[in-house]
């Protein structure tokens, strides 16, 4: 066997039904890896959100450790968030490993890569770039080289939680269109012996298409006009997939990957309504109108607790020392946690029904806890519900998503089908999980393991 290489194509939301059922006649180029490789479901992190998933992915490392609880992460001082970066991320990530010990790399749209740091290769930031005049590339003599061939660079689709569909599905296509024909020019001109890409387009498509393309979506309607673009688009990802596959020979490891699932979206718990009835979160006038939750109207002399919506709840203590205005007492906190946990298990929806919820106590779950945890996660219906940070909403659940038209959330499962090179053809197996992907990739580069990180080796 020559010299060890490997490709892996990350889409970002791939989701095993889709992937392995509804639309596999539709992937031929994915089926010839699945039939002659290893695959199956892929356990995300715990959240199931892009920004940690990725990074959990690629280093091995869980969110606790990594101390990234969503897109956007608290700083001390301060009861706000602020939108992650690559300069939150103090681990290595599988290429630096890979370059130490002189392999050539190349990471492609990965997320939390921006600003992009040096590797021994090229390194293109994914979406979530730093604004103004910072680089998206390293070295930055690639930034000419691409946009000379492909055009400017695209990270992201922009405003894809709106309704002017036609748009978002042609700005998505294109997107990826020029993303796999960035691969294939760093994989022809820089002959990386890693490269790594992500697909954001079909987190995008999910995210604006789903209730189209799901007939079992509440609000699908049977004959819409949207109703193949699912297939047609995880077709243009398969013939992406396939274009990248001729290029590599036998001997290169073939990965492709997602970072979380996706599922149909049922609506929203209103986290920060609940809060507030039962008396944990007081604001100083009652809100008239739905609106988001302004920290400047809130009653800190009077709050204990609040939360950030999103995929789950982050619900915060306001502790006395650590928050801006904290009330809480040290000493007590152990025992608002617990007493949160328990009414969190018995909630109800507006019929009074009984909703699922799985709460987590960050520093319980994690092997370690960086940064600046929550103080309880809560997960409500197993994903088919949101959690909404806005308040004024006069009721527990609603039927939409609080910051644009969604109708589709992650799920705990991704996909991974991995073929070729040194990784044995197993066929469809259960319990991978998002952290088997580092040491995975390590071994095929017959890298040794790194202490403490995760994961199973699928080479093994
Ligand atoms: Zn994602």
């Amino acid at each position: 066997m020559g010299k060890p290489r490997m490709i892996v194509v990350g889409l970002d939301c791939a989701a095993p039904t889709l992937v392995f059922d509804r639309y596999r006649d539709s992937m031929p180029n994915l089926g010839s890896l699945i039939e002659g490789g290893t695959w199956g479901p892929l356990r995300s992190s715990e959240p199931p959100i892009t920004v940690p998933a990725w990074t959990c992915m690629v280093s091995g490392r869980d969110p606790g450790e990594l101390g990234l609880y969503g897109f956007r992460n608290r700083i001390a001082g301060k009861t706000g968030l602020r939108i992650a970066n690559a300069q939150d991320v103090r681990v290595k990530r599988v290429w630096d490993w890979l370059g130490d010990h002189g392999f050539r790399v190349a990471s492609l749209f990965v997320p939390l890569t921006s600003p992009p740091s040096p590797v021994r290769g090229d390194m293109i930031s994914g979406f979530l770039l730093q604004s103004g005049d910072a680089p998206w590339c390293f070295p930055r003599s690639l930034a000419p080289e691409i946009e000379e061939r492909f055009g400017p660079y695209i990270p992201d689709v922009e405003n894809f939680r709106a309704d002017d569909l036609e748009r978002i599905d042609e700005e998505i296509r294109t997107m990826t269109r020029q993303h796999f024909d960035i691969a294939e020019h760093i994989w022809l001109e820089k002959k990386p012996d890693f490269m790594m890409m992500v697909e954001i387009g079909l987190d995008r498509f999910h995210h604006a298409f789903w209730r189209h393309i799901d007939p079992h979506h509440p609000k699908h309607e049977p004959g819409n006009r949207w109703f193949d673009s699912g297939r047609e688009y995880y077709a243009l990802l398969d013939a992406e997939i396939g274009r990248l596959r001729e290029l590599a020979d036998g001997d290169t490891t073939f990965l492709v990957v997602s970072d979380h699932g996706a599922r149909a979206m049922r609506g929203g718990f209103c986290i920060n309504d609940w809060l507030i009835r039962r008396g944990y979160l007081v604001l100083k006038d009652p809100p008239g109108t739905v609106s988001p939750l302004d920290h400047d109207r809130v009653d800190w002399s009077q709050t204990i607790a609040w939360a950030e919506g999103g995929y789950y709840a982050r619900i915060f203590l306001n502790v006395a020392g650590r928050e801006p205005h904290g009330l809480v007492p040290t000493h007590e906190a152990t025992a608002l946690t617990n007493r949160l946990r328990r009414e969190l298990g018995a909630l109800q929806d507006d019929d009074g029904c009984a909703i699922s919820t799985m709460v987590r106590d960050p520093k319980e779950h994690y092997r370690e806890v960086r940064g600046f945890p929550p103080d309880l996660m809560v997960y409500f219906d197993d994903l088919a519900l949101r959690a909404i940070g806005s308040v004024g909403h006069g009721r527990s659940i609603i039927p939409e998503n609080d910051t644009g038209p969604d109708t589709c959330n992650h799920d705990w499962n991704g996909i991974f089908v991995v073929s070729g090179g040194r990784v044995p053809a197993r066929g469809r197996v259960e319990g991978a999980e998002i952290y088997d992907v580092t040491p995975t990739t390590l071994s095929v580069f017959g890298v040794e393991r790194p202490p403490g990180i995760l994961g199973r080796d699928w080479t093994a």
